[in-house]
């Protein structure tokens, strides 16, 4: 079997990256297209053997890597984001041919975004040095340092594969640990092109390692690894039950990043075309972004006419293929995303819902594309208010005062994000201060600053990644407490 293929014109190794080699396993699992259903490739399916060897290959690279002066590693992260943006055209096209997700998206936003999860992370790395002065304590020095934790296991999801594993990767490598990458089977090409990188790049083999495979049996053997000292994860929370069983046997901390279901609060007293804007923004990747806002809370003095602007905006939307300029909505991942999401629809029509824009795939595509869809007349308790759908459907509450709009938005069991759209200033510190989510836009939704905190409260995930919290995550802290006395005289 050859195991280089081309995808969209680009060359890509279907086995694991381990310790500076390629490593095949003997079975192998089929990546498909959403954009047509093509087979792009057969990829290696890792189990525990791969896990194995990619855990010791990490372990045996740490020490070095762990050693290397902090100025030598941020300036292979540098080189890596060299990298990234050299091959910028390619790991766009890849990444469209394989998830899906708009080409325009991923060459303008996605890709510069990968390159700057290195930038930001080596240049963070070198200000943990200044910041940190040493202080004393009755004459007593306290000296803090990051000290690398070990071999990462880290694991991402496919609906922005290679931005959220290099959001993980990058601070990982900057803080001396060394990491076994586990990217989704339904999006696993882009991590194969960043092994590429890296190497050229001069990252030391067994640093950064790729496991490929199926979540259970790649991703399960990782985690449960005793060798393994960190887990960050992204994905769903089932999945974060199971990741979290595992890592308990060897007290493995760990840190979550899963779904929501986040509101977004439209007052009466705000600009409506922006908070128009805004609700039709959450159709973007086919809504399958953890932090999209889809429940769309709106005072009742406003919702006729902003119904009426968001039907004309979301009508222009123009669904299609992926790799068109033109197009808005690309397909949704993969057909049984397709059914989960027209199942959360069905069902909720059935309970009584309204359909007020879309309600159903879009047959006349073909394919695995699916309307943008807003429903109304959903109860507060009702399944599909409650969960997460994960693709681009709406719902569309109203509310008659500050009061009822916190509760309804609070009123989940998640807590990743929330928007608000307001014109009084006043208004949107009392709301943003009462709302539970790891994140709060006012007037805006996305900007996403790398040295903010970033994370969820309740089921929405547990830790913070960002700036200080990730290098608090990646490391162990040490503090080293030293007397004025006891030294012999020379
Ligand atoms: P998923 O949980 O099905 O899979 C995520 C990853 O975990 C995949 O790589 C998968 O192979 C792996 N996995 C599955 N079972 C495993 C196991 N037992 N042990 C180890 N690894 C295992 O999630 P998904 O469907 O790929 O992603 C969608 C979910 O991710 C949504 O819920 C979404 O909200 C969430 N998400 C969260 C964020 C965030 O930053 N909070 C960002 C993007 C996506």
């Amino acid at each position: 079997m050859t195991h280089r293929i081309t995808v969209a014109g680009i060359p890509v190794d279907t086995r694991h990256w381990i310790g500076g080699r390629r490593v095949a396993s003997p079975d192998t699992f089929t990546d498909v297209s959403p954009i047509d259903g093509t087979p792009l490739a057969e990829i290696s399916r890792g189990g525990a053997t791969e896990a194995e060897a990619a855990v010791a290959a990490a372990r045996d690279a740490f020490p070095a890597w762990a050693a290397t002066p902090h100025a030598e590693r941020a300036r292979v992260l540098h080189a890596i984001a060299d990298g990234v943006e050299k091959r910028l055209e390619d790991l766009a096209a890849v990444e469209t041919a394989d998830n899906g997700a708009l080409l325009r998206s991923h060459r303008r936003g996605v890709m510069p975004r990968v390159a700057h999860n290195f930038r930001f992370f080596a240049d963070w790395l070198l200000t943990l040095d200044r910041e940190h002065e040493d202080f004393t304590t009755r004459g007593h020095t306290n000296h803090i340092t990051w000290d690398p934790a070990g071999p990462c296991a880290l694991i991402a999801p496919w609906n922005a594969p290679l931005m959220l594993a290099t959001w993980k990767v990058a601070p990982a490598l900057a803080a001396g640990n060394t990491v076994v990458l586990k990217p989704a089977e339904w999006s696993p090409l882009t991590a194969s092109l960043l092994a590429d990188i890296a190497a050229e790049a001069g990252l030391p083999p067994g640093v950064f390692n790729v496991l490929q495979g199926y979540g259970a049996e790649a991703g399960g053997a990782l985690v449960s690894h005793p060798g393994v000292r960190r887990i960050s994860f992204t994905g769903s929370v089932p999945t974060a039950g199971r990741i979290a069983r595992a890592a308990a046997d060897h007290l493995t901390p760990l840190s979550l990043e899963l779904g929501g279901k986040s509101p977004l609060l439209v007052f009466a007293d705000a600009d409506l075309d922006l908070a128009v804007d805004l609700a039709v923004e959450q159709y973007d990747n086919a809504g399958q972004v953890c932090l999209a806002a889809t429940r769309l809370l709106v005072e009742s003095s406003v919702a006729e006419e902003f119904t009426r602007r968001f039907t004309a905006k979301a009508a222009a939307l123009v669904q299609g293929d992926p790799r068109d300029e033109a197009t808005d909505i690309g397909p949704v991942i993969h057909a049984r995303q397709l059914e989960k999401i027209d199942g959360f629809v069905r069902r909720a029509l059935d309970a009584g819902a309204r359909a007020i824009v879309g309600g159903g795939p879009h047959t006349g595509l073909g394919g695995l594309h699916y309307r943008p869809t807003l429903l109304t007349d959903v109860a507060q308790d009702s399944e599909i208010v409650q969960e997460e759908v994960f693709g681009p459907v709406l719902t569309l509450q109203t509310f008659d005062t500050e009061d009822e709009a916190v509760t309804l938005a609070n009123d989940t069991r998640f807590g990743l994000a929330a928007t608000l759209a307001t014109g009084d200033r006043e208004r949107a510190d009392r709301v943003a201060d009462r709302l539970v989510a790891g994140t709060v836009w006012v007037n805006c939704f996305f900007v996403r600053d790398l040295q903010a905190p970033f994370g969820g409260s309740r089921s929405s995930g547990i830790g913070r990644e960002g700036g200080t919290w990730s290098f608090d995550f990646y490391c162990d802290l040490k503090n080293t407490v030293t007397a004025p006395r006891g030294w012999q005289s020379h």
